[in-house]
Order: C-alpha cells, then sequence, then structure tokens
C-alpha cells in the first residue's frame, strides 16, 4: 500500500478528508451493524436532536506507526469505555466497546495509506462521535442516533521542540457544579469557546478554569487536564467531579509511579498553591503534555521555575517515556497497544 505523498512533518492540526469513515445507526432500539463508506457528509432532518438540543458525544485518539513498521493505538479501549459513560450522562445508548474497537480497527486498515510513517511526529487522529438523529421539538432524548467514526492525519504539535504556554485565570466557568463537565461532550466545548476566543484576543494561549462553586481551586483548560511537578519530584494532579479524566493523565500517573518511582498524588489544588509548584503541564491526546511556563491571574504573573524555554525536566522525562511507549521503544504496560496492523502486513 502506497504511503499518499505529504510533507508529514507539516500538516498542522487540521481536518482532512481521508478515503473512508466507519458508521453505524441505532434505530428501533438497536445498534446496526455498521460499514465503511466514502461518503464523506451526514444528511440529518431538520429536526434532528442534535440540531435542536445538542446531544453529541465524541472521542479522540490516535494511531501510531510503531518503530518496528506494526500500526498501533494507544489504550482504545478506555475511549470505548468512557464513550459509554459519556453517553449514559447524556440520555444517548451507550456504544458497545467490542463495536467501538472494531471500528476503530476497520477505520485505520482502509486508510492506511493516510497512517503516517514512524519519525515523522505525524499520527493518524481517530474522532468517534455519536449523535441524535431521530426529530425532537419537546424536549426529550431523541429515539435514534448515529455512531461514526472517522480519521485525519495530523502533524507533530511540537515542531521544533515544545515551546511552554502562558495561560490566564479564566472569569468564565467550564461547567457547572453537578453538570456535564465529566463528560466528552461538544456542548463542554460550545460553552467554552467565548472565554477561548477572549483569552486568545488577550494574547493567551489557553485558559485556566477554576471550580465552578468557589473559583478557588484548579479543574482544567478547555480540553486538557493539568499536571503539576512540586519541587520535590512529587507529582500533583487535581481531583475534582467536574473534570474530564483524561486517558493520557491518567497514563501519565501510572507512568511516574511505575517507571520513574515518583510520588502520585490527586487531590484539590488550590489556586493560591500554584508558586509552590515547579512544573506544570497539560495532557491530552492531541500534545501528550504540553508545558506551562506561566500562568496570569488577572494581572499577576505565576512563573513555574521550568520557565519559558523549554519542558521542565520532569515533564520531559515522562513526555518522553509516554511517547515511547506509544511508538514502541519503551515497553508498554500490559493491555497499552492495540496492534491492528503487524508490521508483515504492510508492504
Ligand atoms: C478529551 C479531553 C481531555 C483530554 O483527554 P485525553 O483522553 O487525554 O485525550 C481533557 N479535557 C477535556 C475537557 C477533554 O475533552
Amino acid at each position: 500500500m502506497e504511503k499518499k505523498n505529504m510533507d508529514w512533518e507539516n500538516i498542522g492540526f487540521g481536518y482532512r478528508k481521508t478515503d473512508k469513515r466507519y458508521v453505524s445507526e441505532y434505530k428501533g432500539g438497536r445498534w446496526d451493524k455498521g460499514l465503511l463508506t466514502s461518503d464523506a457528509n451526514v444528511v440529518l432532518n431538520e429536526c434532528a436532536g442534535i440540531l435542536q438540543y445538542c446531544q453529541e458525544i465524541f472521542e479522540g485518539l490516535k494511531a501510531y506507526t510503531a518503530k518496528d513498521g506494526s500500526i498501533v493505538t494507544f489504550r482504545p479501549d478506555l475511549n470505548a469505555e468512557r464513550m459509554m459513560d459519556s453517553a449514559r450522562g447524556m440520555e444517548m445508548p451507550p456504544f458497545p466497546k467490542e463495536k467501538f474497537l472494531e471500528a476503530v480497527d476497520q477505520v485505520v486498515t482502509a486508510n492506511i495509506s493516510w497512517v503516517p510513517p514512524y519519525g515523522t511526529g505525524a499520527s493518524l487522529y481517530l474522532r468517534p462521535y455519536m449523535f441524535a438523529t431521530g426529530p425532537v421539538i419537546g424536549v426529550k432524548p431523541s429515539d435514534e442516533y448515529q455512531f461514526r467514526l472517522i480519521c485525519t492525519p495530523v502533524g507533530p504539535y511540537f515542531k521544533g521542540g515544545a515551546r511552554p504556554l502562558t495561560l490566564c485565570v479564566s472569569d468564565y466557568d467550564r461547567a457547572a457544579p453537578r453538570g456535564t463537565g465529566h463528560l466528552k461532550a461538544g456542548l463542554n466545548y460550545a460553552m467554552s469557546l467565548h472565554a477561548y476566543v477572549t483569552a486568545h484576543d488577550a494574547g493567551f494561549d489557553e485558559n485556566m478554569f477554576l471550580d465552578p462553586v468557589t473559583h478557588t481551586y484548579v479543574e482544567e483548560t478547555g480540553g486538557a487536564n493539568f499536571l503539576f511537578v512540586t519541587k520535590d519530584n512529587e507529582i500533583v494532579t487535581p481531583e475534582s467531579n467536574t473534570i474530564l479524566p483524561s486517558i493520557t493523565r491518567r497514563s501519565m500517573l501510572y507512568v511516574a509511579e511505575h517507571y520513574l518511582g515518583l510520588k502520585v498524588t490527586e487531590r484539590p489544588v488550590r489556586l493560591s498553591e500554584l508558586p509552590d509548584f515547579a512544573e506544570c503541564g497539560l495532557c491530552g491526546t492531541a500534545a501528550v503534555i504540553s508545558p506551562v511556563g506561566k500562568v496570569v491571574d488577572h494581572g499577576k504573573e505565576i512563573c513555574f521555575a521550568s520557565g519559558m524555554e523549554k519542558m521542565g525536566p520532569v515533564i520531559q522525562q515522562l513526555y518522553d517515556l509516554l511517547t515511547g511507549i506509544q511508538l514502541g521503544t519503551t515497553e508498554a504496560p500490559e493491555g497499552w497497544i492495540r496492534k491492528i496492523i503487524d508490521k508483515d502486513q504492510i508492504f
């Protein structure tokens, strides 16, 4: 199979239409068998639940060409389980885990020429999502849904080294107390867009959202979880039920504890403690971990010891280990890597 002729290192992070996507429909109380299609358009009734009351959830994961030439994904079972949790929280029918994994395999296999080669830093981003297709006008969950899994190649997140980010403490909330902040739903992003644009216009890379009840504890950014390193090399990450549980963060904590022997604590983190930390990073599938150099709280600058030039030493180690596990240069914990296509099947 010929690879697409692309400048993989410079493709950026945007949507590109690839060859095939997987679609399954939920009707009459059950999911159909699902199929691959070349049709990149979705045709919907004008009253579809997604259009009226925003009933939608999604996931994000990547497929990589590993060092040995095989094509792998990283912990897709956790994405499948999280999507089932999101579905329950949004009164949608969970898409079964086995079917989810099967859809991942099918989409990657059908788009193999779009999987970036090893060593480019690029990967194939997979976006599973599900939305209400059945018509609703009175407020209620829809009776019909579509699950779709699309893919698009994405470039390396850090080209020419990671540049530490500058965040601002937001005046807006990302999630309501006891709301949907822990679910991976588009609606959480819709309501954070205004905060995001406001922060960007003011020259910041991202928002630091605080807890929506007291505005004294650190939550997350619009799309990534915080991880802090203390001056004694302990890892601390915020605990809150309005944070979206990041798979990258969970994996990072495991690696910190079991590969580096560091102490790991998940607990509420006060905004006022930030000056006590040496390093700060943002965890998510897109960048794995992005270093944060500075947080600005209404004009007051909080600078981390790691500075504005490069990743701090502990975050760099975590980044190297996790990307090594994903690309097959570091031994992975049992069950973390799902091999989709063996190197012997690629020619
Ligand atoms: C997806 C997401 C993350 C990161 O989760 P990963 O599983 O690591 O990609 C963090 N915060 C929010 C709000 C998200 O939607």
